[in-house]
């Protein structure tokens, strides 16, 4: 069964977008934790950061510096994070990173 996120990627659910290419994706997170919380996301379905090829890493890694040049974040900066499996508390299974930023952030004990 495709993940919430491939249902995205497909159309059949509505994002608001930020960028788009070839191979990635980034849109605003729904329930946003900072002023700015934005996803980025493979179009490739990974599960998680273990399922990481370079190539896709490669991809992007470039896309995100655009997405960072986009929404203006590179001079204050921001926080680029990703969740794994369980302990991470990852509850979509389609691999992504949650770019925060548009004010100083907590940095709090997480458990
Ligand atoms: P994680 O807990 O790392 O798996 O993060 C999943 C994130 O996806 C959460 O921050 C949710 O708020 C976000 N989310 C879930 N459904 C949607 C959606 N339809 N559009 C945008 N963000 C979503």
């Amino acid at each position: 069964m495709s993940s919430i996120f491939k249902k995205i990627i497909d159309g059949e659910i509505p994002c608001k977008k930020v960028l788009e290419s070839e191979n990635c994706l980034a849109f605003y997170d729904i329930n946003p934790q900072a002023p700015i919380h934005v996803l980025i996301i493979p179009k490739k379905e990974i599960k998680d950061f273990n399922g990481l090829d370079s190539q896709s890493m490669s991809e992007l890694l470039d896309f995100t510096h655009q997405v960072v040049d986009t929404l203006r974040l590179k001079d204050k900066g921001y926080r680029l994070i990703t969740n794994v499996g369980e302990h991470g508390g990852q509850e979509v299974p389609h691999l992504h990173f949650h770019l925060l930023g548009g004010a100083k952030l907590k940095w709090e004990k997480l458990a």
